[in-house]
C-alpha cells in the first residue's frame, strides 16, 4: 500500500477525531482496528429485534468536542426528559427530582430532602455551567466527596442524593472521582439533555466516519509493533510520516509502554418488557439492591425494542458478583409495577474495562507526544465522548504542528 502521511492505531472515538482534524488540513490517514467494526467503546448489537450497547451509555449533544466535529446533524439524537425518580430498593419509597426547565414541581423535591442542599446543588451545578472552562481549569483540584463537603452539602443529601445521581456517570461508589471533571460533567448536564439513537450508541462513530475525507480503514488488524513511522500487524507493515497511538489506555501501555491506569467496570442487565407508560424517567436505585439505575431507552427510541414491548437497560457499578438473573427481573419488575414474568433479559454485558479512574487532581493538558509517537485516547482527557474527541484533536494538532515546524513535512 502507498505511504500515508499519518497511521492512526485505534478506530475509537479519540481516533475516528484524530482522523477527521487530520483529514481536514489535507493529511491522508490509515486507521488500523483490531476489532471487526469501528466505535472502540460504542458498540451496538441487535438481538432479537433489541438494539443493545455495548453497556449502558448516554451522549450529552452539549459536549462542546461534539459539537465541533459537526457530526450533531447528522444523527438522530434522542434526548430524555431531565428528571430522575428515586427509588428506594427496601422500603420502596419514591422520591423524584428535575431539573426546574422540565418540572417545576419536581425541581423543589419533597420535604425529605433538605430545600438548603438543594438550592446549594443548583447553585454548585449552574456555576460549573456558566463560567468559563479555564476558571474550573485553574482551581485547586479534590475529590467529589470532599468538594461536595467543603461547600456545606449535608452528609446524607451527598449519600441519598448526589452520589446515586453521579455514580451512573463516573462509575465511582466513592465519589473519590476529580472535582474537576464532575464540574465539567455538571456543566454539560444543565446545557444539554443526554440522549440516545434509534440504532445505538454506534451511531456516533459511524456518523464521524461517514464523514471522514482521505482516510482508509483496515479493521480485524491489530498492531503488534509500533515506532515512529510504521506499525506492524498480524498481515503487514505500513509506513507514514507519523504515527498516533488511538487504542484504550492498556493497549497504549502494551504498545508502547504508557504508565498503568486502573479501570472502573459496568454491568448492565438489557430487558424486554410490555409497553411501558412513562418510562422515560431515569429510575435511580437506592439502598441495598445491585442495581444502580434502570431507563426505558425505547421511550424515546421505540425503534429499539420490538413491537409492543420496551427495552430498558438496568445498570450495576462494577462487574457484578450475582449476575442471576433472578434478582434483576425483581427489581425491574418492581420499579415498573410488573410482574417478574413479564420481565424478560435479552442479554448481559459486563464490561470491566469501562472507564479510567480519575482522580484528583486531574490534569487536563497532559502531553499527547510520548517518545517518538503521538497519543489520542479518553485516558488523556476524561473518561467520557468528550474526552476521548479532544484527545483525538489533540493529537491530531501536535502531528499537524511538528509539520509546521519542519520535523515532518507533507512533500
Ligand atoms: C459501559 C460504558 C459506559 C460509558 N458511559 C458513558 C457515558 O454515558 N457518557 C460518556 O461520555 N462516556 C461514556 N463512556 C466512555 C466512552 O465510551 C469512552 O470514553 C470512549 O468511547 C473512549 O474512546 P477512545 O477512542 O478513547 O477508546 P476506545 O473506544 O477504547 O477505542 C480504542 C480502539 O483501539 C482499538 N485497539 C486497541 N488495541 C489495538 C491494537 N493493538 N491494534 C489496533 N487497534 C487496537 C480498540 O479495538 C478500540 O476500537 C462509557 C464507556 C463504557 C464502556
Amino acid at each position: 500500500m502507498e505511504p500515508v502521511d499519518v497511521i492512526v492505531v485505534g478506530a475509537g472515538l479519540a481516533g475516528l477525531r484524530a482522523a477527521q482534524v487530520l483529514n481536514a488540513n489535507g493529511r491522508s490517514v490509515l486507521v488500523l482496528e483490531r476489532a471487526p467494526v469501528i466505535g472502540g467503546r460504542l458498540a451496538s448489537v441487535t438481538v432479537d429485534g433489541y438494539v443493545l450497547d455495548e453497556g449502558f451509555q448516554l451522549v450529552n449533544p452539549a459536549y462542546p468536542e461534539l459539537v465541533a466535529t459537526g457530526v450533531g446533524g447528522d444523527t438522530d439524537l434522542r434526548p430524555f426528559p431531565a428528571i430522575v425518580r428515586y427509588v428506594d430498593h427496601d422500603t420502596e419509597r419514591i422520591l423524584t427530582l428535575a431539573d426546574p426547565r422540565a418540572s417545576w414541581r419536581d425541581a423543589l423535591g419533597s420535604r425529605e430532602v433538605s430545600r438548603l442542599d438543594l438550592a446549594r446543588f443548583a447553585g454548585l451545578s449552574l456555576r460549573a455551567a456558566v463560567e468559563p472552562v479555564s476558571a474550573i481549569r485553574r482551581r485547586r483540584d479534590e475529590s467529589t466527596r470532599a468538594a461536595l463537603a467543603r461547600y456545606g452539602l449535608s452528609t446524607g443529601f451527598v449519600e441519598e442524593i448526589v452520589r446515586p445521581f453521579l455514580r451512573g456517570a463516573l462509575l465511582d461508589d466513592e465519589l473519590e472521582t476529580s472535582w474537576r471533571y464532575t464540574q465539567l460533567l455538571l456543566r454539560s448536564f444543565v446545557r444539554g439533555r443526554p440522549g440516545t439513537y434509534p440504532t445505538g450508541v454506534a451511531a456516533l462513530p459511524a456518523a464521524l466516519a461517514a464523514r471522514l475525507g482521505d482516510t482508509t480503514f483496515r479493521l480485524g488488524e491489530a498492531a503488534t509493533a509500533i515506532d515512529a513511522t510504521s506499525v506492524t500487524t498480524s498481515r503487514e507493515t505500513y509506513r507514514a510520516r507519523r504515527v498516533i497511538v488511538a487504542t484504550d489506555a492498556s493497549s497504549a501501555r502494551e504498545l508502547v509502554g504508557v504508565p498503568p491506569v486502573r479501570w472502573r467496570a459496568q454491568t448492565t442487565w438489557w430487558l424486554a418488557t410490555p409497553r411501558l407508560e412513562d418510562g422515560a424517567v431515569l429510575r435511580l436505585v437506592r439502598g441495598a439492591g445491585q442495581l444502580a439505575s434502570a431507563l426505558d431507552v425505547s421511550a424515546v427510541a421505540p425503534e429499539r425494542a420490538r413491537p409492543g414491548h420496551s427495552l430498558v437497560a438496568a445498570a450495576a457499578t462494577g462487574v457484578a458478583e450475582d449476575t442471576s438473573d433472578t434478582s434483576v427481573r425483581e427489581t425491574i419488575a418492581r420499579l415498573y409495577g410488573l410482574s417478574v414474568a413479564d420481565v424478560e433479559v435479552v442479554a448481559t454485558s459486563a464490561v470491566s474495562r469501562a472507564l479510567v479512574e480519575a482522580p484528583a487532581p486531574l490534569s487536563l493538558s497532559r502531553p499527547s507526544v510520548w517518545g517518538d509517537v503521538v497519543l489520542a485516547g479518553d485516558y488523556l482527557q476524561t473518561p467520557s465522548i468528550q474526552g476521548a474527541l479532544v484527545s483525538g484533536r489533540r493529537a491530531a494538532e501536535a502531528v499537524l504542528h511538528r509539520a509546521v515546524i519542519g520535523s515532518v513535512s507533507r512533500d
